[in-house]
């Protein structure tokens, strides 16, 4: 038996259906399926206004160009994150500052945020791991208190919420990822979320992901010509993506409910081993809705995390970890960063290990990795 880490949840609806897309000849951003996507990430998260992009990395880069960073601004954010919440900052010329985790939900400690706030912090950078929710009141506290931009890195967090709302409709602005690995995909796709009412700064938006251009007042009719008015990129994807995306919204409940079941069912079946104190399981807070993205155990030490993931490998079980922190890396390291800065972060990213976790993952499937996981502690350790 061979068992994938991850597989894309494939829409039946699909067959058949890009043809159509391919025969209206409408292959470029902004089409009718982009405008779907909007309407429905707006009615069904409760955003107020969203823009699809090419990427999560995109909506991060646009959101960084939106608040006009300046070289020597600061943004905070965790070490703990993918490389994407970083760079944003570095290519406006602002200094990424990194902050510790919690050891039990692996986001943002608001301690330590508080503690790194200078008079040259301009945002923080929340990143909700696994789809759990960072702890938004403190953060958000402490933006007010400081004057400071929240801007969500929700790539892991599309369909999980923070209390009564959506993540990513939270911070002033909020980034989605639909990469083919997260939850809800269509390859390569993300969005960005305004969420204050500042109707300036939507348009704004609109104009950076649209090259610099104001072609969307142009094909509203807001503007007779259409001309380069603003600096931008070109961060909005194919309405063929956007076809794709909308056909896996139409499964949004049932690969939420499909997760939720394998996860529960890994934490039921592993509770055991957490109780021998041979593992430990993830934590979601009262105060959240998760979308179940990432199952993980924590084992006590990374040799013992290699070999069990080098057992399972043996039998067939794909599993993967993450991340090298960012604080650690070649390149935090020339941001003046060291080992040891951050030992919560480097202690979780030796000993985590993620178990697959997709709605395409068969009972026995799951039965087999479980059963695998006991054998490893009864035989091998
Ligand atoms: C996946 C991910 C990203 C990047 O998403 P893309 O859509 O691939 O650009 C950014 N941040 C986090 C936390 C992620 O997990």
């Amino acid at each position: 038996m061979t068992i994938a880490f991850h597989k894309s949840f494939f829409s039946k609806e699909l067959n058949g259906f890009l043809e159509k897309i391919f025969v209206s000849n409408n292959l470029s951003g902004d089409g009718v399926y982009t405008k779907k996507i909007h309407h429905f990430i707006e009615k069904n998260f409760k955003a107020k206004k969203t823009l699809l992009t090419t990427s999560c990395t995109s909506a991060l880069e646009l959101s960084m160009l939106l608040l006009d960073l300046k070289e020597g601004d600061e943004v905070i954010l965790p070490s703990y994150t993918f490389v994407s919440s970083a760079n944003p900052i570095l290519l406006r010329k602002a200094k990424p500052v990194f902050v510790e985790i919690n050891a039990q939900t692996l986001n943002m400690d608001p301690e330590d945020v508080r503690a790194k706030i200078t008079s040259k912090t301009k945002a923080i950078i929340p990143v909700h791991y696994a789809g759990v929710a960072c702890d938004m009141d403190n953060i958000l506290k402490l933006a007010a208190f400081y004057k400071l931009k929240v801007i969500e890195d929700a790539a892991q967090g599309v369909n999980a919420k923070y209390k009564d709302k959506y993540l990513g409709t939270i911070g002033d602005l909020g980034c989605y990822s639909f990469h083919g690995t997260k939850n809800y995909s269509c390859g390569e796709g993300g969005s960005i979320l305004i969420n204050n009412n500042d109707d300036e700064l939507f348009q704004r938006a609109e104009i950076i992901r649209e090259k610099g251009t104001n072609r969307s007042q142009f094909i509203r009719g807001q503007v007779d010509k259409y001309t380069w008015v603003d600096i931008g990129s070109s961060f909005l994807p194919s309405d063929l993506l956007a076809a794709v995306l909308y056909k896996q919204f139409k499964y949004l409940d049932y690969i939420q409910n499909r997760r939720e079941s394998i996860y529960y069912r890994y934490m039921s079946a592993l509770k055991e081993l957490e109780e021998r104190e041979l593992l430990r399981l993830p934590f979601i807070p009262e105060y959240c809705q998760s979308n179940y993205h990432i199952f993980h155990i924590l084992l006590n030490g990374e040799q013992e995390r290699n070999m069990l993931m080098a057992f399972l490998k043996s039998r067939g079980i794909q599993t993967a970890f993450h991340y090298i922190p960012l604080h650690t890396s070649p390149m935090g390291k020339k941001l003046g960063y060291n080992e040891g800065d951050f030992s919560i972060t480097e202690t979780i990213s030796k000993c985590i290990l993620r178990l697959p976790i997709y709605p395409d993952l068969t009972e026995d499937e799951q039965s087999y990795i479980i059963e695998s996981i006991f054998c490893f502690f009864s035989e091998i350790i």
